[in-house]
């Protein structure tokens, strides 16, 4: 069954097309780098990690591209984030974004999330914003007084389009105050300019000044992925007025379609109400992290759909990391039983494979409908009570099944939803297929006759901890 997507553009679920066969162009909004990253942020970067891992496990080749956001992106006060975020603390803007964006990395690697291709900061790409810009002038979408430029949203009537919003009900909703020089109050602004004591600042044709927020995307995104790419993605609260304005300017600029699917992440909420660091109602990835498993927040946060909000309280992570131990708990068990194994050189059981074959099917037609993760953890749980069953039976599997069952958790489990904990999902069962081929070959050596080769195994392998023992049904191993 081919990948179904839910395209936000067309609110619809549509097979999914890339522009180009077998592979993947995908763009996603990225934070702004002013205060700590939160468990909001996680809820996005995770979703969109687990999207990536399955497009790629599904064959995909994908260039994968997160902005860095350190200018330009303004409160309702008309402050700019990073300028009063390094007031509060003291120090120079850049030193504020290289910090805040160190932290951010530095959460994600924890939760397992793979990084982006391509990270590309707004202030490392004015030449490319300005161009654009100058782009939109010539072609008539936007207007330039008083040292900034703004779109002019009357050029471009399908301005709306995502979001649903009307240009009329814009109107009669648009706030008062904010800068009056504009034609029309829904126009928005793509160059700003500032006074000599505004830090951030750069020269353009206007003036010296800064970007605007929502060209920084549009910039970026086509700079790396071309001027019409797959995938668009990002938290949903930001659907309007950001993501809007970002069609509006590709669209006008280069005439082509701009993202041909829009996923955007529901968002985490507190009590209902959305996570932010401006409504000071979030909890710090950090201090998540000390709480808790990272797999289990990755399992709070793969336990409902990306497209719906997901509320956090301290008794859901609870019920999550307790999930999560009943979901991943098998794996540890099956290692163990390998383990004790003797080595084996049958083959797999047709019970055993047909259980594989089942347990991927399932799990890949709940991933292709929308990446639906709920609904492959179930088919996770599932397996995992399959194997307890089969592990209690009177004929035990032999070493070939749970090998079997053990790779196919480091697959699904591990690789695409990333909820095996790090350097445990391919290490321990590398080790012990090592140490069983030591053993293998000790045991050719013996049956030679060799017992200055045997004897030199079996101690050297004491040495770093590892015992033989020699018994009826041929040698097992034990790790000290
Ligand atoms: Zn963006």
């Amino acid at each position: 069954m081919p990948l179904t997507v839910y395209n936000s553009l067309v609110r619809k679920l549509e097979p999914f097309q890339p522009v180009t066969e077998g592979r993947v162009h995908i763009y996603v909004c990225g934070p702004t780098v002013y205060a700590s990253t939160h468990i909001g942020h996680a809820k996005t970067y995770v979703s969109f990690d687990v999207i990536v891992r399955y497009l790629r496990y599904s064959g995909y080749r994908v260039r994968y591209v997160q902005n860095i956001t350190d200018v330009g992106h303004l409160l309702d006060s008309g402050e700019d984030r990073i300028l009063k975020g390094a007031v509060r603390e003291r120090v120079e803007p850049m030193e504020l974004v290289e910090r805040y964006t160190r932290e951010y990395f530095e959460g994600m690697d924890a939760l397992g999330v793979v990084r982006p291709d391509i990270s590309p900061r707004a202030s490392a790409h004015i030449p490319e914003q300005i161009e654009w810009i100058k782009r939109l002038l010539e072609k008539g979408h936007a207007y330039a007084l008083n040292g900034s430029v703004y779109f002019d949203v009357r050029s471009f009537p399908a301005y709306g389009k995502l979001s649903g919003r009307l240009l009329e009900e814009q109107e009669g909703g648009a706030r008062v105050g904010a800068r009056e020089e504009k034609k029309h109050p829904e126009d928005f602004a793509l160059w700003k300019n500032a006074e000599p004591e505004h830090i951030l600042r750069w020269p353009s044709p206007w003036g010296w000044g800064f970007p605007g927020w929502h060209i920084e995307c549009s910039a970026m995104s086509t700079k790396y992925l071309g001027e019409t790419f797959d995938i668009h993605g990002g938290g949903v609260d930001n659907i309007f007025p950001h993501n809007e304005c970002e069609i509006a300017q590709a669209e006008a600029a280069t005439g082509k379609p701009f993202a041909r699917y829009w996923l955007l992440t529901g968002s985490l909420t507190v009590g209902g109400v959305k996570m932010s660091k401006s409504l000071n109602n979030f909890v710090s990835l950090r201090d998540a992290l000390t709480a808790y498993r990272p797999e289990a927040i990755r399992f709070f946060i793969l336990s409902g759909n990306y497209r719906s909000p997901l509320d956090y309280s301290e008794e859901a992570m609870q019920g999550a990391s307790r999930g999560w131990e009943r979901l991943v708990g098998g794996y540890p068990a099956l290692l163990q039983r390998l383990a004790a194994l003797p080595p084996d050189s049958g083959p797999i059981s047709s019970a055993a494979s047909d259980l594989a074959e089942d347990v991927r099917g399932r799990f890949r037609r709940a991933m292709d409908e929308d990446f639906n993760a709920p609904a492959a953890i179930a088919v996770l749980f599932d397996f995992t009570r399959e194997v307890n069953i089969r592990l209690a039976a009177e004929k035990a599997p032999g070493q070939k099944d749970l090998e079997q069952y053990a790779a196919l958790y480091r697959e699904l489990a591990g690789d695409v939803l990333g909820l095996l904990p790090k350097g445990d999902s391919g290490s321990r069962v590398r080790e012990s297929s090592l140490i069983q081929l030591l053993a293998a070959l000790r045991h050719e050596a013996r049956a030679r006759k060799d017992w200055a080769l045997s004897d030199s195994i079996r101690d050297r392998l004491a040495e770093i901890g590892v015992t033989l023992e020699d018994g009826k049904e041929g040698t097992t191993w034990k790790i000290q």
